[in-house]
């Protein structure tokens, strides 16, 4: 991976440069975090060992961090106050921002960032991931008929084929939504390639790019099921990574990484 580090602390990575050719190196949006405390967290989550309580604390925790760089560009407005002292002009936040979390991973994304932003508006949309086709589903939709915000932040633990982000920012795109920044803990290149391609307007923002997909569709080294490991539910092969995969799994993820080799194909 090559990062190129822009004007304004701005981190533009290039997704798994070796394996793209030499013309196609356009940066893409997308920001990794450089922060120790980023790596640290990151490092316990991904460990087998990590319990879904300790797990689903981190999420928060990282969720926290990487809000925090991700609205680093929101403008703010004069806002006059009175301190103890005097008058003042302080600022506050401008933009409204939606949270859409994808369900189920995104959930646990959820707490952390309204921390940050107490005034958000969360909207629900359901998309599951196909574990044969790996597409999105949409089985829920909860917006309002039309933008009611002018940020909307993608929560999603894992970016992976880049199906569910695409969708999402497609919906809220004929929703009416004027700015969109996709979060994520990890992405793989091919999710990466996936959005930027479809939508190269939207900022990604993750803790990691990882090294590719495998031919289940899970992030390798990842951390594995991001919902299994938060909410607990490691019954049954079915929830297991890629249960109920098959040789059309293996097909859609390979079309990914051939497409990622060769963008013209
Ligand atoms: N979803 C997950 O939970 N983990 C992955 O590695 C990919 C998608």
């Amino acid at each position: 991976m090559k990062i190129i580090v822009a004007g304004s602390g701005t981190i533009r990575a290039i997704a798994n440069a070796e394996r793209r050719t030499q013309n196609d190196r356009t940066p893409m949006p997308l920001n990794v975090s450089q922060h120790p405390l980023v790596a640290d967290k990151l490092a316990i989550l991904r460990d087998r060992r990590t319990e879904p309580k300790k797990f689903r604390e981190l999420v928060r925790e990282l969720t926290w961090l990487l809000g925090y760089e991700a609205t680093a560009d929101l403008a703010t407005r004069p806002f006059p106050i009175e301190t103890p002292l005097g008058p003042m002009t302080a600022a506050c936040l401008e933009p409204r921002v939606g949270l859409i979390p994808i369900l189920r991973a995104g959930l646990g994304m959820v707490d952390g960032m309204l921390e940050l932003l107490p005034t958000a508006e969360v909207w629900h949309l359901g998309l599951y991931r196909d574990e044969r086709t790996l597409k999105p589903v949409e089985y829920y939709n909860k917006l309002p008929d039309a933008a009611t915000v002018q940020v909307c932040l993608v929560l999603d633990t894992m970016l992976a084929t880049g199906g569910s982000a695409v969708a999402t920012v497609d919906i809220l795109k004929k929703w009416g939504a004027a700015r969109i920044k996709q979060v994520s803990l990890i992405a793989a290149p091919e999710g990466v390639a996936t959005l930027s391609r479809a939508h190269p307007d939207v900022d990604i923002h993750v803790a990691a790019l990882d090294s590719h997909l495998n031919e289940l569709g899970y992030i390798v080294p990842g951390l594995g099921d991001a919902g299994d490991r938060q909410f607990g539910t490691f019954a049954g092969p079915s929830s297991e990574p890629g249960g109920g995969s098959n040789d059309e799994t293996a097909e859609v993820v390979r079309r990914l990484q051939r497409h990622l080799d060769d963008p013209a194909s």
